[in-house]
């Protein structure tokens, strides 16, 4: 059971931006993106959730072994793929609880009800494990949130919504050491053999908290190298050079 992304091509109108991607995350298995800005790592990311965007030209997206490109956006995410953005949305005159609890009972079998009690005693415990005040229960979803309180509480959705795959975009973007530690917290609760992470980040740092099993480093939209947790020690210590020397050898 994997997320299978397969000779990739996508981009806007007829700019291409992914050229040719290939990415396998078996279930079980946490996988970081580094790359430069401007690689096409969110780009990724929105293509595989289905951001509108952006155009597939060709290639593939299995997600255990279905067809994730057949699939509308809220399909793909019912499905089980969940993406934490570099920049949450804010949903104003929504409740955090009532948004959280929409999205679980739109992912409930037919004729099945969630069951309130346990609902809220299930984002209760998540919320303790992510250090979130009760009272962001009834707040409007990520209005007037710090930065690091939007990516708690898109870390606190994520753990709701127990999805197969998950995305995470820069989540560590703007955020302090505690903040990271938090974010990291929550995502180490969620792993499991049978959930794969996807885990973009432009820095080392958070893969100290969140250790990956496999490091890919991506450029101008292509899976250049990949290698153990220590390549992110490398590219920290020594940059993405490396990408420019290859090019003169042409590799
Ligand atoms: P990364 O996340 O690695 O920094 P992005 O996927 O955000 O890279 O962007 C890859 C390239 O595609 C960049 O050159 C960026 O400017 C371009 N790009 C991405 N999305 C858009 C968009 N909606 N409109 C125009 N250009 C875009
Ligand atoms: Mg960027
Ligand atoms: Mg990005």
């Amino acid at each position: 059971m994997s997320l299978i992304i397969n000779d990739l091509h996508a981009g806007i109108e007829d700019m291409p931006i992914l050229k040719g991607l290939n990415l396998e995350i078996p279930k079980g298995e946490v996988h970081a993106i580094m790359g430069p800005n401007g690689s096409g790592k969110s780009t990724l990311s929105k293509v595989i959730t289905g951001h509108d965007t952006y155009e597939v030209a060709s290639g593939s997206v299995t997600m255990d072994g279905e067809d994730l490109l057949e699939m509308e956006v809220d399909e793909r995410s019912r499905e089980g793929v969940f993406l934490a953005f570099q920049y949450p949305a804010e949903v104003p005159g929504v409740s955090n609880a009532n948004f959280i609890r929409a999205a679980m009972e739109a992912r409930q079998p037919e004729g099945e009800e969630l069951d309130a009690v346990a609902f809220y005693k299930n984002l209760y415990a998540k919320m303790d494990i992510l250090d979130m005040d009760r009272k962001f229960t009834s707040r409007a979803v990520n209005e007037g949130f710090s930065g690091g309180e939007k990516k708690r509480n898109e870390i606190l959705q994520m753990m709701m919504l127990e999805p197969k795959y998950c995305i995470l975009d820069e989540t560590d973007s703007g955020l302090d050491i505690d903040a990271l530690k938090i974010v990291a917290r929550g995502v180490n609760a969620m792993r499991t053999t049978e959930r794969g992470f996807l885990v973009i980040t432009h820095y080392q740092r958070l893969l100290d908290y969140i250790q990956p099993d496999v490091v890919h480093v991506m450029a101008d939209g292509k899976i250049v190298k990949s290698g153990g947790k220590e390549l992110a020690l490398e590219l920290e210590a020594s940059g993405y050079d490396f990408l420019k020397a290859d090019d003169l050898v042409g590799a």
